[in-house]
């Protein structure tokens, strides 16, 4: 028997979330990531994933896994602190600090591990960490571990942030916020969160998990779309998973900080170093992400296709000039059988309910890719104008 003596109690809260539309699970996905999907043996045109520019099943990138795996195997065998960094996880933190233009870059396993590990590593019992309420739950698991009092502010809400900050007594604080929110698709306002973090002598961690390949000059993330001067920028993560088509994260900051996370974070110290060959193709997916602005651009005129079309629909769109585009509907079961509707007419879009977000706000969720066509922008249109009515 592997259960736990209080099953009963378990299968009865499955039993609940069932009756209320709840129960998450997985679906089988046969074939690559991209916009034409086999999940559970159907095929489907999918807005549900984060691979924005199209990348996730590139050749080039595959190429350069393959390569890289014929030399180095596919296990890394060991953390990056033992045997475990190899040539290419070398290369690509090189690459990777004159892309985000910061002294130093270390990498993690995941974009989770990476946040869990830099709070954890600067911040202490003591301390504070403030947040938007909206950011992401490695963000506040990331607060919890490191015991540092965690304290919230509105979403988006500079003058509550400033009230935050003033009255922690607290000798270290830090503002922690996503650069572009991934239930909502709107963006922290920068310029004005650094602002105040000057004026409150607070360190900034800005989670550019949607933003890095996205936004900016060659997709370096949110700090080059908000122009940061070098002398004023926050400590950035940045994963891999979403725009650039691969796997992991890394941290970008100077390099006192990185040095301090390679001591002291134990997400990055106590775990395995992703393949080298995950490394390897993070590099050949670097190259893309910077050369082909071609992907940005048609992401860009797709996104307005979607807003101008949507408008037009009378569809409730959320202000987001970003690839995340929500359609609030408000009730939870109204959303579910939208999305059921346009599942069966072989469209998918992401459903979120609460408790991802607040009661009342269920909404769907829209991700457009650089691999979409304007025709399947279209098919979506038609088959939404039908769903909602
Ligand atoms: C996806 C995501 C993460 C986690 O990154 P993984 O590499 O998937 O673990 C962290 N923060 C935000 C905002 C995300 O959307």
């Amino acid at each position: 028997m592997a259960t736990v003596p209080w099953v009963d109690e378990l299968a009865h809260r499955l039993t609940d979330a069932n009756a209320k539309g709840r129960r998450r699970q997985t679906h089988v996905r046969s074939g690559a990531q991209g916009v034409r999907i086999v999940l559970d043996s159907r095929s489907y045109l999918s807005f549900c994933s984060n691979d924005y520019l199209g990348l996730a099943s590139h050749p080039d990138i595959t190429q350069a896994f393959i390569d890289a795996a014929k030399v180095s195997g596919v296990g890394s065998g060991a953390a990056h602190l033992l045997t475990g960094h190899s040539d290419h996880h070398h290369a690509l933190e090189q690459s990777l600090a004159e892309f985000v233009g910061s002294e130093k870059v270390l990498l993690f396993s995941s974009g989770y591990a990476a946040n869990m590990g830099v709070i954890d590593a600067l911040m202490q019992r003591g301390d504070a960490i403030i947040e938007d309420k909206l950011n992401h739950a490695s963000l506040l698991d990331g607060a919890r571990m490191s015991d540092a009092d965690l304290l919230r502010y509105p979403h988006g809400d500079m003058a509550r942030l400033h009230h935050r900050l003033h009255n922690a007594a607290a000798k270290r604080k830090m503002i922690v916020t996503d650069s572009l929110f991934s239930m909502d698709g709107d963006m922290a306002n920068l310029p004005d969160i650094m602002a105040l973090a000057i004026e409150h002598r607070a360190a900034v961690l800005v989670d550019d998990a949607h933003g890095i390949g996205v936004l900016g000059a060659q997709g370096a993330g949110s700090v080059s779309h908000w122009d940061l001067p070098a002398s004023h920028r926050p400590i950035v993560m940045g994963t891999f998973g979403k725009a650039f088509g691969t796997a992991g994260a890394f941290i970008a900051a100077d390099a006192v900080v990185i040095d301090t996370l390679i001591q002291q974070a134990r997400t990055f110290i106590y775990t395995t170093a992703q393949p080298a060959a995950v490394a390897a193709a993070t590099c050949a997916s670097l190259k893309l992400v910077q050369t082909e602005d071609w992907r940005r651009d048609k992401l860009h005129s797709l996104i307005e296709q979607f807003r101008t079309g949507a408008a037009v629909a009378g569809l409730n769109l959320m202000p987001s000039d970003t690839p995340i585009q929500p359609i609030l509907i408000g009730d939870e079961k109204s959303a579910l059988a939208i999305g059921e509707t346009l599942q069966a007419s072989g469209i998918l879009v992401g459903v979120i309910r609460p408790p991802t977000v607040p009661e009342g706000s269920a909404r769907l969720r829209v991700t457009l890719s650089a691999a979409h066509e304007p025709a399947d922008i279209d098919q979506l249109l038609v088959a939404l104008a039908v769903a909602c009515d």
